[in-house]
């Protein structure tokens, strides 16, 4: 019996003009380290978002560090940060030495609970609060920039997985005074690995390019009176990223496209929900994710296992920081000021689907009929 095809959970998808770009850093020699791609990139992606100002780095992680770092943070500051989401957006906090405090999620979007963080205004002043829009869906940013701004807090938007999705008619990470996408391998494009820190604040921008190419002051000799960082995203990858964004609008579109064939096969299907979209605006579908039943007796990781075993890609919700070994001590906010977080909860009865662009129609439903048998 052959082995049947692999089936990811989001992988790469070239859309073909990346090899033009590329070779144009060859044959102008600009293989490093920067160049005429960077320049193109950094314009096309604040062009595509309506920003004035866009830094290209070497990680979405790159482009959350200098954005703290832009907003003033330093040691013993206190940032607020969603509680649901991947550790890259709250690890910089530390990396300045300031303190993440984290906010629950809500269950109507999966994202930053205004309710949760009211709360935590009450108890702390934050330097900049991140917002995550995760999974590529926006978060309610009306009611979260309404008590920043009354308390004069930045926003910092953690984009990363949510590049084309709008809210309020603005694209997410253009909402708050920063915004930061990445470009890495699994994310809607990708550039190999980089990430883009957006802002219509010029200044903030100049300042984490300053730094972000080892924060050189004006002089010939090598003198620095800053600390530095090696951050830049490389000529030959901006390339893939003008190549990318030619397709992102597809690729939106054939990532809706599968969310809207899982809605439709497990329309009949009790025990299982899929993750709230478009609730404050137009999410990207980056990945679709499957909620379980409690009741039905089957558990995220026996879906998980039962689509390894067909050679299918799947993968845990995103562990919320409040319950990871190194975030442990750090306080944090629930969404209904309970002992239980609604993350905890979309975590232990959740998973992501194969999301994957390059999935057949007959991919999808093998996926599809591997759950619906566990349910039956
Ligand atoms: C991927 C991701 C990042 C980090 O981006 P890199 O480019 O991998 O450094 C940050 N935050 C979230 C929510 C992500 O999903």
């Amino acid at each position: 019996m052959s082995e049947s095809k692999r089936v990811f959970l989001s992988s790469p998808s070239m859309g073909g003009g990346e090899q033009k770009y590329i070779a144009k850093a060859f044959d102008t020699n600009w293989i490093a380290p920067l160049g005429a791609n960077v320049d193109e990139f950094e314009d096309v992606v604040a062009r595509y978002v309506g920003a004035s100002s866009a830094l290209a780095l070497n990680s979405g992680t790159a482009a959350l560090h200098l954005g703290l770092k832009a907003l003033g943070v330093q040691r013993g500051d206190i940032v607020f940060c969603s509680d649901l989401t991947f550790a890259a957006s709250c690890n910089p906090i530390c990396y300045e030495g300031a303190t993440p405090v984290f906010i629950d999620c809500e269950p109507e979007s999966w994202n930053m609970s205004p309710a949760a963080l009211e709360r935590a205004f009450e108890d702390h002043d934050p330097k900049a609060v991140v917002v995550v829009h995760l999974y590529g869906e926006p978060a309610n940013m009306a009611a979260i920039k309404e008590l920043c701004d009354a308390r004069g807090v930045p926003v910092l938007e953690d984009a990363a997985e949510s590049l084309g999705a709008t809210v309020g008619g603005r694209h997410t990470g253009t909402v708050g005074m920063l915004g930061v996408y990445s470009f890495n391998g699994n994310k809607i494009i990708t550039t190999s690995g980089g990430g883009m820190l957006v802002s219509d604040e010029g200044v903030l921008i100049d300042k984490a390019r300053f730094w972000s190419t080892q924060a050189r002051d004006k002089a010939l000799h090598y003198q620095h009176s800053e600390l530095g960082y090696n951050y830049r995203l490389s000529n030959v990858c901006a390339g893939i990223g003008l190549g990318q964004m030619e397709v992102l609008e597809d690729h939106i579109a054939r990532k809706r496209a599968i969310r809207d064939a899982y809605a439709a096969a497990f329309a009949g299907n009790g025990q299982v929900a899929l993750n709230p979209v478009d609730v404050y605006g137009l999410g990207n579908r980056w990945l679709t994710c499957l909620s379980v039943d409690p009741q039905s007796g089957v558990a995220p990781l026996d879906v998980i296992e039962a689509l390894a075993k067909e050679n299918i890609e799947s993968r845990p919700i995103w562990k919320p920081m409040s319950l990871q070994p190194y975030y442990e001590k750090c306080p944090a906010y629930s969404h209904d000021g309970g002992e239980r977080f609604v993350g905890w909860r979309i975590f232990e009865h959740g998973l992501c689907l194969p999301s994957d662009i390059n999935m057949s129609e007959e991919d999808l439903g093998r996926v599809v009929d591997v759950v619906s048998r566990l349910f039956s």
